[in-house]
């Protein structure tokens, strides 16, 4: 799919993703929250669709899907269920392979990515902190035998589950790598899966790196370049993390005005209470504001134009804080059942809580965003 801006191609996408979203991954969502275990069954069902694949390009195997479809998907998987969106779009942080990586890198990891036969994650944040990018403490030393990796990397997606690990490494005092590990490469370990509030379908652990000695070719580019390779992908990605967070609001939306017309006190429906109707209207603002800086974000992204790297600050913060507001609001208006795991607006209110943490918190956003702004 390619385009300029948003047109009508892609509200038959949209509809597409839906209809896929309702039938193949929303029956799972409660289970694999419940389990804490990855989204099996919508994972491999996402493969008839090519969603693993999206962004890569036909030569392949993918869909070289532009951002606005990536992050129509992200938010139409999130919109039923968080965990699921995250498995699937995690796999394309081997975008950063097809920008940056060889030849021989590319079509050794990526046709397996798209389909589906191995899975990556990328490793940034360390236990010292996430925030701090440029404050990494793990290293990689170049030696006659190869790269030599040592540090932990911290709350890390797919973790344990994931072939392949994109590592953010000290490669020199002010100087940043991006390292390929294999899950097999000797002096890699896993800890142990994180228990989490939210997000509990999606694995998260410690990624382990004790003298892991990987070979000389097995760097994506130049070793000293990795701090800008991260800042460019991050510009699409944090697209995709607004998607994810206007997902869960739009989900937990759908799942309030559905329960309000059907619950009934004082003998109407509460749908027609006043107070409700204004709760309503505010939480449909704040998705379609998130939605329309997202889209406006995406156009800018897409064509490469001034301006991109603040409005996708803006509509990440927009779209995550959208989402920890309605999914609130959502559970208040089904009362005491909201409370309960019986009903999905229990699990949202969970879920939306880690889009306003990763992907750059929403304060770390808000700074970059005033320096744009302060500078014109
Ligand atoms: C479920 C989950 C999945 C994740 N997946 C991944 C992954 O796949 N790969 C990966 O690399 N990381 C991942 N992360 C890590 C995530 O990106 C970090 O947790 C996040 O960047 C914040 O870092 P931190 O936790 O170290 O918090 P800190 O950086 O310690 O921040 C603590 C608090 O201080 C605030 N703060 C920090 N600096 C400033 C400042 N200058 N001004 C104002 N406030 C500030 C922060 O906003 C935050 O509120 C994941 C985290 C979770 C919980």
């Amino acid at each position: 799919m390619k385009a300029t801006h948003y047109d009508e191609v892609y509200d038959s996408y949209r509809g597409q993703i839906r209809r896929f979203a309702l039938e193949k991954v929303a029956p799972f969502a409660a289970t694999v929250d419940e389990d804490e275990r990855p989204p099996l069954e919508a994972y491999e069902a996402s493969l008839a669709l090519g969603l693993p694949g999206l962004p890569f390009s036909e030569e392949f195997g993918g869909q070289d899907g532009d951002v606005i479809s990536q992050i129509i998907t992200v938010e139409e998987l999130a919109r039923v269920c968080a965990s699921s969106a995250t498995t699937v779009s995690t796999c394309w942080i081997m975008m950063l392979v097809q920008r940056f990586g060889s030849d021989e890198q590319k079509r050794k990891l990526i046709p397996p990515v798209v389909q589906g036969q191995q899975r990556s994650a990328w490793g940034l944040t360390e236990p010292k902190g996430g925030s701090d990018l440029m404050g990494v403490v793990a290293s990689a030393k170049k030696t006659a035998d190869g790269w030599l990796l040592n540090g932990t990397k911290r709350f890390i997606t797919n973790g344990g589950w994931a072939d392949w690990y994109l590592i953010f490494a000290r490669t020199e005092p002010e100087k940043f790598g991006i390292f390929l590990v294999s899950k097999q490469d000797q002096g890699v370990s896993f800890g142990t899966p994180e228990r989490k509030m939210g997000l509990r379908g999606s694995p998260t652990c410690d990624v382990i790196l004790e003298d892991c000695l990987i070979p000389l070719d097995r760097v994506v580019g130049d070793p000293a370049k990795g701090g800008e390779y991260i800042r460019a992908g991050l510009l699409a990605s944090r697209l995709k993390y607004a998607a994810h967070g206007l997902g869960i609001a739009q989900g937990a939306l759908d799942e309030a005005v559905a329960y309000t017309q059907g619950r009934e006190q004082f003998g109407r429906p509460v749908s027609d209470f006043q107070m409700i109707k204004g709760m309503v209207a505010d939480m449909a603002m704040k998705v379609e504001a998130g939605r329309a800086l997202l889209m406006h974000a995406a156009t800018l992204v897409l064509n490469q134009e001034p301006g991109a790297k603040k409005y996708a600050s803006m509509a990440k913060v927009t779209c995550t804080d959208a989402a920890m507001s309605v999914a609130t609001d959502a559970v208040q208006l089904h009362g005491g059942y909201g409370y309960l795991k019986d009903y999905p607006v229990e699990r949202m209110l969970r879920d939306a809580k880690i889009t306003q943490i990763w992907e750059g918190t929403n304060q770390i956003q808000r700074l970059m965003i005033a320096k744009e702004v302060y500078a014109g």
